[in-house]
Formats: structure tokens, C-alpha cells, sequence
């Protein structure tokens, strides 16, 4: 992300892409402005927030007229697409890595997984998705340094020792799907997405917090 101008908190930047999604379909469904009513129904972020997020990007909304969808548009654009792509790697091609592969991440974002690695032989040498799977015994020959990020989606056990290897190599960043709580340097961020604890939270809130 581009934040060279702009200084956003990290709760804000963390938000801008799913603003960014909203507002390309707005613009391309021909709509010219949006107030922070409709933003928060649609994408359930409080108006308040909202508005306090889009001010820090000099998006001032006016009362009575909501914000200008162009301008948001360009704001997104020069903030979020980068220049060049950014090579993402994957590590563990069973259902969830596969599945990644198929997904065309370069649809929404300027982001490409450009190879994968795992150690199970009945994997390695073939392309999933148009993806050439590797042996994890190959990352330091075969991964170039213009890969940054990478996706783990290994077994929990084997997810610090992989995270290790892939700091080693120059990655700065790792989506991390397994429940395994990795360490890594200060400089390395790190998101941890585990989907089952993600379900279970759903489940809960459900249950406690039915709405009306
Ligand atoms: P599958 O049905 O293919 O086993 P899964 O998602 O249920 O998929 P997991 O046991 O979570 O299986 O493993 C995910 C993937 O990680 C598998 O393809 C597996 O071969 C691979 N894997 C396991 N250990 C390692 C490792 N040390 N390095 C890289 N990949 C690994």
C-alpha cells in the first residue's frame, strides 16, 4: 500500500479495500455520489467510523450531497493499486492451497501467486490453476526475490519452521491460514486468518446477539 503521502492509521488501511470493491461497483453502475449511510449498509462499517476514515484521505463528504464517487475512485486507485504486481507465493497445496490457486486474486487486486510448494510427491511438478507446484526442498533455489508475500496453508506443525525459511528468503509478509501462532521478526507482518475460528465466532454471535 501506498502510504508515502498520506499517513492512515492501520485499522483505516486495513478497511480501504473493502471501501475500494464498493465504490468500483458504484462507479461502474454509473453512480456519482454515495452518502456514509449507504457506504455502512453496504459495507457494514459504522457511518461514524466511516466518515472519520474517509477524512483522513481529504474525502470531506457534504451534508445533503454524500461523496464524490470519483474522487474516492482515483483516491483508491493511486493508494491501492501499486505500480507493479505483487508475486505471492503459496505454501501447502491440499484443499484450502487449491483452492486458492483456482481463485483469480488478480481480479480485485494488483496481487499473483506466481508458484507453490509442497512435499507431497503426487503434487510436485504439476500446475494448479496454471501454478507450478514445487518441492518445499526447492524454495531457496527456486523462489525469486520478487516474491514478498506468501500464503501459508501447510498443517499447523510445520507452519513456524516453513515461516522461518520464508523470512530467511526475503518474504515481508505471510497470510497465515493455519491455527499455529507463528513468530516472526518485528519487521514481518503477519495475518492470521483461521477460518474455523472465524465460523465458530459467527456461530456465537448468532446465538447471543440474535438481532431483532
Ligand atoms: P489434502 O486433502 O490434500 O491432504 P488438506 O488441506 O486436508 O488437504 P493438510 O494436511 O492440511 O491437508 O495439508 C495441506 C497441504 O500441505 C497438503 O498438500 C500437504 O501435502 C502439505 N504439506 C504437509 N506438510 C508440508 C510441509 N512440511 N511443507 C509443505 N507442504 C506440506
Amino acid at each position: 500500500m501506498n502510504n508515502e503521502q498520506i499517513k492512515i492509521p492501520q485499522a483505516t488501511a486495513k478497511r480501504l479495500p473493502l471501501y475500494y470493491r464498493f465504490i468500483q461497483n458504484l462507479h461502474s453502475s454509473g453512480k456519482q455520489r454515495v452518502s456514509s449511510a449507504e457506504l455502512s449498509e453496504a459495507v457494514k462499517v459504522d457511518s461514524a467510523t466511516i466518515r472519520r476514515d474517509f477524512s483522513y484521505f481529504g474525502a470531506l463528504g457534504k451534508k445533503g450531497y454524500g461523496y464524490n464517487v470519483q474522487y474516492l475512485l482515483t483516491f483508491f486507485r493511486k493508494t491501492l493499486d501499486q505500480d507493479e504486481l505483487t508475486y505471492v507465493t503459496l505454501i501447502g497445496v491440499g484443499n484450502l492451497g487449491t483452492a486458492f490457486l483456482h481463485y483469480n486474486f488478480m481480479k480485485n487486486n494488483n496481487t499473483k501467486i506466481v508458484m507453490a510448494f509442497d512435499v507431497d510427491e503426487s503434487k510436485i511438478g504439476s500446475e494448479i490453476g496454471g501454478v507450478p507446484v514445487y518441492h518445499l526442498d526447492d524454495i531457496e533455489e527456486q523462489m525469486p526475490e520478487n516474491v514478498t508475500v506468501a500464503i501459508l496453508t501447510v498443517p499447523a506443525p510445520v507452519a513456524q519452521p516453513i515461516a522461518d525459511r520464508l523470512v530467511e528468503k526475503g518474504v515481508k509478509g505471510i497470510l497465515n491460514f493455519t491455527p499455529a501462532r507463528i513468530n516472526v521478526p518485528e519487521e514481518i507482518r503477519i495475518h492470521h486468518i483461521d477460518l474455523a475460528v472465524e465460523l465458530q465466532s459467527l456461530v456465537y454471535f448468532l446465538k447471543h446477539y440474535p438481532s431483532e
